[in-house]
C-alpha cells in the first residue's frame, strides 16, 4: 500500500464520478439479478436464502456508497469542524432493514421482491447482528450515529472491529452457556477495508530524550513493539436526506518488519506467534457490562483505539492543511464514550509534542479544548483504574505524560486550597497504595472541557458524590445530556404497524421531529383510535408470542398482560425482585387468592457476564421458576414465565413492540439513565419503575398518573443502608415471608439441593446493596395496581397512547442537538446531491 504514484496529475478525470443509480423497482431487480448471477456466481440450482440476502445487500450498498462519497466531499469542501466519537463499543444490530428504511426504498423493494418470489422479512433475518457492544452504552453510540447522520452533523464514529462480538447465549438445563460469536465468518459486505489509511501503534519499549535539529530537548518512544491498525468503514445513513456518515473500525495486524526480525533469527514459529500476539488485540469484545475488566489486553485495546483514531485525524489535518496546528482545536472535538478511550488525553499530548514538536503549553491547550468526556455509571466497580506498573511496562511514554499532567494539576489544586493535602490526595490522578493505580476518570476530567452525565439524576449524583471535588474546582465543566433512542430504528422500523397508525393520525413528521407525537394526546380518549391502537398491540403481541414459542417452548396468550424485563443481568437491575414477585403471584394462585385475576405472561431476557456468578445464578432461578410454573396445570393461563435466550438488538426490535408493561426496577441511584425504558415507552408500554435514571424524566413527561411508581428514592436508599434489617422486613410482610419459605424449602430446586443458597443469603444480608427486600412490598402494590388497570382495556389503552405521545423528549435527535449546542458547535452540512 505504498503506491503513491497512482494518477498524480490533477488533470486526470475524477474516477468517482458515476451516473446515479436507479431507485425504482425495475432498477433494483436488474441490479439484484446482476449481483446474484455475475458477482456471487449463483445459478438456478442454488436454494440458499443466504445468497439472495447477499445480492440484495449489495444492491442497497451501492445506493449507500454514492451518497457516502457525496457526503464526504461536502464535509471536505466546507472545511467544517468535526466531532470524532470514540467508543470501545458500537452495538449496531442489523444494517439492511435500517438502510432500506432510511433510503426510503421500502415500497419499490417490496414490488421487486414480490416479482422474484422473495420475502423481505426472510432475507432480513439472514443478517447476523453486529454485536460489538455489551448493552446500553454501545447501543447509545449506535443511536447517536443514526441521529447525527439524520441531522447532517459531521460526526464520525471510531471503534474496534472485534473478530468476536458479544457471545451468543444458550440456556442448558436453566443455566447460561456462552458460545463465541464469530460474526465475520461469512463476509460482511457492509464494511469497506481502507488499507490506505493504515496506522502504526506503539507498545512497550522505553522513553528517551534527545536534542532535535533546532537544539530543542525532546522526548521519543523507542524500542517499541508496533502493531498496525487497518480501518474498516461502515456506512451510517441519515433518514432520507442523502447523508451517509462513517463508522471507522480498526483491526490489528502484525507489522511486516516484526515478522521479518523474528524470521531472520530463524524463529519461524516465533514470528507467526508474534503475528497472533498483534492480532489478539482486536480478537474479542470484553463481555463485562458495568464492571471493570482489569486485563492487560483490555488496556491494549483501549490505547490501540485511541492512538489509531487520533493519528488518523492528525494525518488528515497534515495532509490537507500542513503542520500548522493552531486552528486544530477550532475544527475538531473528541467525545469520549466513558473512560474506556481516555488514554486519548495523554496520547494526543504525546502526538502533539513528540511527533509534531509542540511544547507542553501549546499541546495542553489543544488537548483540553478538544476532549469531552461522558460518564456512564455510578457503580464503583465500573470505575477504571490501571496499575501504574502495567502502564509503565505497556505505555511508558504515556505514563510520563500522565505524571506531568498530574503534577501540574495538583499544583493548581494546591493554589486553590493551600495546605489541603487530603484534597490533593483525593484528587490525584494516581491512587497511592501498595499497588498504585492510574484513575482514568480523573484523567478524563482533567483533560476535557466538558464532563457530562446521561440523565438529570445521574448528573446531579456525579456533582454531589463521585466527582464532587472536581465540580467544586471546575463547576463550568459539568453538564447533563439525557440519553435517547433513535425513533427510526425503534419505532419506524421495529413497529411498522404502529408507525402507520400514528402517521395516519398526525402525519409522518415525527420521524425527524419526535415532539410531534404530543399531537396524539387528544386522540387518547377517542374510542375508535383506542381500538386501532389495541389491534396493533395485539398483532405485535402475537408476533412476540411466536418468538417465545419458538425460542422457549412456552405458550404466551396475547390476551394476557405482557410483562417484560430485558436488559443485562445485573444485581443492581434487580431481575431478582421481579422473579420474587412472580413467585408471589404463583403463591397467590396456589392459595386460591386469584379472584378477578389478570392473566400475565412474564418475559425475561439478558446476558450475564461469564464471570458474574450471582447473575448467572439469577438466570438459573428464573428458569427453574418458569419450568415449575409453566408445567403446573392448576396455574394454566393465569401465569406464564419465560427466559428468552440470546437477548440482542434484533430481538429487542420485536420485543419492545409487543410489550404492555416495561420493568425498570433498578435500585434508585444505580442506573445512570437506561435506554430500554425509552424504547418501550415509545412503543406504548407502560412503565413500572423506581425513581432512577431517566425513569424520573419519563414519569415527568407522561404524568405521574400514567406511570407505576414504587420504591425508595436515591436519597432514601442511602439512609436505609445504614440500618437495614432484611430479616425484620421479611418477617413483617406475609407475602415476602411465604416467598422466602418457598425458596428456602427448595421448592424450585427439588433435585438440585441448595443451589439457590447464595441468593437467599444475598436477600437476607444487612449489607445487600440492592435493597431487594426493602422494595418488595411497594413493588407488589404497584404490580397489583397495573394488573387492575389492565382489566379496563380502554383505560390501559388511553395510558398507552399517552405514553407514546409523551416520548418526544427521548429521541437521540434531541440528545445530539444538545451535545452540538453546548459541546461540539458543529454546522449542519447537507450532502452534495447524487444526481
Ligand atoms: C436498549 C438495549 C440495551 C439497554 O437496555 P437497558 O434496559 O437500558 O439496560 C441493552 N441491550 C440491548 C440489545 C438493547 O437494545
Amino acid at each position: 500500500m505504498n503506491d503513491t504514484r497512482f494518477r498524480k496529475s490533477s488533470s486526470c478525470p475524477d474516477l468517482t464520478t458515476v451516473p446515479p443509480l436507479g431507485l425504482d423497482a425495475e432498477a433494483l431487480e436488474s441490479d439484484f439479478r446482476h449481483y446474484y448471477t455475475n458477482t456471487l456466481g449463483r445459478d438456478r440450482n442454488c436454494r440458499l436464502t443466504h445468497y439472495a440476502y447477499e445480492a440484495l445487500a449489495l444492491v442497497i450498498r451501492d445506493r449507500l456508497m454514492e451518497r457516502w462519497t457525496h457526503t464526504r466531499y461536502a464535509y471536505e469542501d466546507s472545511d467544517c469542524k468535526r466531532t470524532h466519537y470514540l467508543s470501545l463499543e458500537f452495538l449496531m444490530g442489523r444494517t439492511l432493514g435500517n438502510a432500506v428504511l432510511n433510503l426510503d426504498l421500502g415500497d419499490e423493494l417490496t414490488k421487486t421482491l414480490s416479482n422474484i418470489c422473495l420475502e423481505m422479512e426472510e432475507l432480513v433475518d439472514i443478517e447476523p447482528d453486529a454485536g460489538l457492544g455489551n448493552g446500553g452504552l454501545g447501543r447509545l453510540a449506535a443511536c447517536f450515529l443514526d441521529s447525527c447522520a439524520t441531522l447532517q452533523l459531521p460526526v464520525q464514529g471510531y471503534g474496534i472491529r472485534y473478530e468476536y462480538g458479544m457471545f451468543r447465549q444458550h440456556i442448558v438445563n436453566g443455566y447460561q452457556v456462552e458460545e463465541p460469536d464469530h460474526w465475520l465468518e461469512t463476509d460482511n459486505c457492509w464494511e469497506i477495508k481502507r488499507p490506505e489509511y493504515r496506522q502504526r501503534v506503539k507498545f512497550s519499549g522505553s522513553s528517551e530524550s534527545y536534542i532535535d535539529a533546532t537544539g530543542k530537548k525532546r522526548m521519543r518512544w523507542v524500542n517499541t513493539r508496533d502493531v498496525l491498525a487497518t480501518p474498516y468503514d461502515l456506512p451510517i445513513p441519515g433518514y432520507r436526506n442523502g447523508t451517509v456518515n462513517t463508522l471507522r473500525l480498526w483491526k490489528a495486524t502484525a507489522t511486516d518488519e516484526f515478522d521479518l526480525e523474528e524470521f531472520n533469527s530463524g524463529d519461524y514459529t516465533g514470528s507467526v506467534a508474534a503475528k497472533n500476539e498483534a492480532e489478539k488485540i482486536t480478537m474479542v469484545l470484553y463481555p463485562n457490562d458495568s464492571s471493570e475488566n482489569g486485563k492487560e489486553l483490555r488496556l491494549r485495546q483501549q490505547y490501540f483505539l485511541a492512538s489509531a483514531s487520533l493519528q488518523d485525524v492528525l494525518d488528515k489535518w497534515i495532509v490537507t492543511k500542513g503542520t500548522d496546528l493552531s486552528q486544530f482545536a477550532e475544527k475538531n472535538c473528541f467525545q469520549l464514550n466513558d473512560t474506556h478511550p481516555s488514554c486519548a488525553v495523554a496520547e494526543l499530548m504525546r502526538l502533539l509534542m513528540d511527533e509534531q514538536g509542540l511544547d507542553w503549553e501549546e499541546a495542553w491547550e489543544i488537548t483540553c479544548t478538544t476532549m469531552a468526556y461522558t460518564n456512564h455509571t455510578l457503580l464503583p466497580e465500573a470505575l477504571e483504574k490501571w496499575p501504574v506498573a502495567l502502564f509503565q511496562q505497556l505505555l511508558p511514554r504515556l505514563l510520563e505524560i500522565i505524571y506531568e499532567i498530574n503534577a501540574r494539576f495538583l499544583k493548581q489544586v494546591a493554589e486553590r486550597w493551600p495546605g489541603d493535602m487530603e484534597r490533593q490526595r483525593r484528587m490525584s490522578l494516581i491512587e497511592e497504595g501498595p499497588e498504585p493505580q492510574v484513575r482514568m476518570a480523573y484523567l478524563a476530567i482533567v483533560g476535557s472541557f466538558s464532563v457530562n452525565g446521561v440523565a438529570e439524576l445521574h448528573s446531579k449524583l456525579l456533582r454531589e458524590g463521585l466527582f464532587r471535588d472536581f465540580y467544586e474546582f471546575w463547576p463550568e465543566k459539568f453538564n447533563n445530556k439525557t440519553n435517547g433512542v433513535t425513533q427510526r430504528r425503534w419505532l419506524a422500523y421495529a413497529n411498522p404497524k404502529l408507525s402507520h397508525l400514528i402517521s395516519d393520525k398526525i402525519g409522518s413528521a415525527w420521524a425527524t421531529d419526535l415532539g410531534q407525537l404530543s399531537r396524539l394526546k387528544p386522540f387518547s380518549e377517542d374510542h375508535a383510535f383506542q381500538q386501532q391502537w389495541q389491534q396493533v398491540k395485539h398483532y405485535n403481541k402475537q408476533r412476540l408470542a411466536e418468538l417465545v414459542r419458538e425460542d422457549c417452548g412456552v405458550d404466551f396468550n396475547p390476551q394476557a398482560l405482557f410483562d417484560v424485563q430485558v436488559k443485562r443481568i445485573h444485581e443492581y437491575k434487580r431481575q431478582l425482585l421481579n422473579i420474587l414477585h412472580v413467585i408471589h403471584l404463583y403463591d397467590r394462585i396456589k392459595r386460591g387468592d386469584d379472584q378477578s385475576w389478570t392473566p400475565r405472561c412474564v418475559l425475561f431476557g439478558g446476558k450475564a457476564a461469564p464471570g458474574y456468578v450471582m447473575a448467572k445464578l439469577i438466570i438459573k432461578l428464573i428458569n427453574n421458576v418458569a419450568t415449575l410454573v409453566n408445567n403446573d396445570a392448576s396455574i394454566g393461563h393465569k401465569l406464564k414465565v419465560a427466559f428468552l435466550p440470546n437477548y440482542r438488538v434484533s430481538a429487542m426490535e420485536m420485543i419492545c413492540a409487543g410489550t404492555d408493561l416495561s420493568e425498570q426496577i433498578s435500585t434508585a441511584g444505580k442506573e445512570a439513565s437506561g435506554t430500554g425504558n425509552m424504547k418501550f415507552m415509545l412503543n406504548g408500554a407502560l412503565t413500572i419503575g423506581t425513581l432512577d435514571g431517566a425513569n424520573i424524566e419519563i414519569r415527568e413527561e407522561t404524568g405521574a398518573e400514567n406511570f407505576f411508581l414504587f420504591g425508595l428514592t436515591a436519597e432514601e436508599t442511602e439512609k436505609r443502608r445504614q440500618h437495614y434489617n432484611p430479616d425484620a422486613v421479611i418477617a413483617d410482610n406475609e407475602d415476602l415471608t411465604r416467598v422466602m419459605q418457598l425458596l428456602q424449602c427448595g421448592h424450585f430446586n427439588q433435585f438440585e439441593g441448595g443451589i439457590f443458597e447464595p441468593i437467599i443469603q444475598a436477600i437476607r444480608s444487612p449489607y445487600d446493596p440492592w435493597l431487594v427486600a426493602a422494595d418488595f412490598a411497594d413493588y407488589v402494590v404497584a404490580q397489583r395496581q397495573a394488573a387492575g388497570i389492565y382489566q379496563d382495556q380502554s383505560q390501559w389503552t388511553r395510558m398507552s397512547i399517552l405514553n407514546t405521545a409523551a416520548a418526544g423528549k427521548f429521541s437521540t435527535d434531541r440528545t445530539m442537538q444538545e451535545y452540538n449546542k453546548h459541546i461540539w458547535t458543529l454546522p449542519q452540512i447537507p450532502a452534495h446531491p447524487v444526481s
